[in-house]
């Protein structure tokens, strides 16, 4: 496996599938999903060109920083966060991808005011309604948006699905679908001197340009990058 070879073959079908759609490439960001990953992996992927990494697991989000395996790129939140662990996560990455409930934004929020800061977060939805994952229900999307608009100490700045695992080509694209327009429907609920939301994160190795085709501007790629993890320990 070369990874700088993947990397910039990654990159170049991100780049196609937006102009495939119309779109300027720029407008995607690409994160590589690096749970599992070693810190010289990390170090070796940012070398050979990645600025963004999302972790999905607090553990290994702690120890990569006290690493620092991440100088040189920035660190976002993209797996299931527990209330209790808000405090190792807050304030030591840029966006934290998956706030899911009430209950969690008010604990996002509380850390966050409590050091002083902004955190930005997006909304984790639950598009196709799957029992065993995460992320709110769309029906309860705009209640959510609506209460993450009241704290100064959070910016709402989107939304993020992780559909079911892409089987056939194109099988999730309806939901890729369905999550840009919740995005275009929340956005235009948002009072008027709201900041820009602009992150719209959906999509994975195997159905990415997908995503992008039905608007993404984020895509979390692990695979397509390191190759296939092992399997102990993937599970999300
Ligand atoms: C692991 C993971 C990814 C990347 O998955 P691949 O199929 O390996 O590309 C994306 N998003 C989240 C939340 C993940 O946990």
């Amino acid at each position: 496996m070369d990874l700088s070879q993947n990397i910039q073959a990654v990159q170049k079908k991100i780049a196609a599938a937006a102009r495939a759609a119309g779109r300027d490439p720029a407008e995607i960001t690409l994160c590589a999903a690096t749970k599992t990953q070693t810190d010289d992996t990390i170090r070796a992927a940012i070398a050979a060109g990645i600025r963004l990494c999302g972790e999905n697991r607090v553990q290994e989000l702690t120890a990569h920083l006290e690493a620092n395996a991440y100088a040189g790129a920035e660190v976002h939140f993209i797996g299931h966060l527990q209330t209790n662990k808000v405090k190792q996560v807050v304030g030591r990455v840029s966006l934290i991808h998956s706030v899911d409930s009430e209950r969690l934004l008010r604990a996002v929020a509380a850390q966050a005011d409590k050091l002083g800061l902004v955190q930005d977060i997006l909304l984790e939805v639950n598009i196709a309604g799957e029992e065993s994952k995460g992320g709110v229900l769309p029906e309860d999307l705009p209640a959510l948006a609506e209460l993450a608009q009241n704290f100064a100490c959070v910016r709402l700045r989107g939304l993020m699905a992780i559909p079911p695992v892409s089987t056939v080509s194109g099988s999730n694209r309806k939901y890729f679908s369905k999550m840009r327009n919740l995005f275009v429907d929340i956005m235009k609920k948002m009072s008027d001197n709201y900041p820009i939301m602009d992150c719209l994160s959906m999509g994975m190795s195997a159905d990415y340009e997908d995503a992008i085709a039905e608007g993404a501007t984020l895509v979390r790629v692990g695979t397509a990058l390191f190759g296939p993890r092992p399997a102990m320990g993937t599970a999300r």
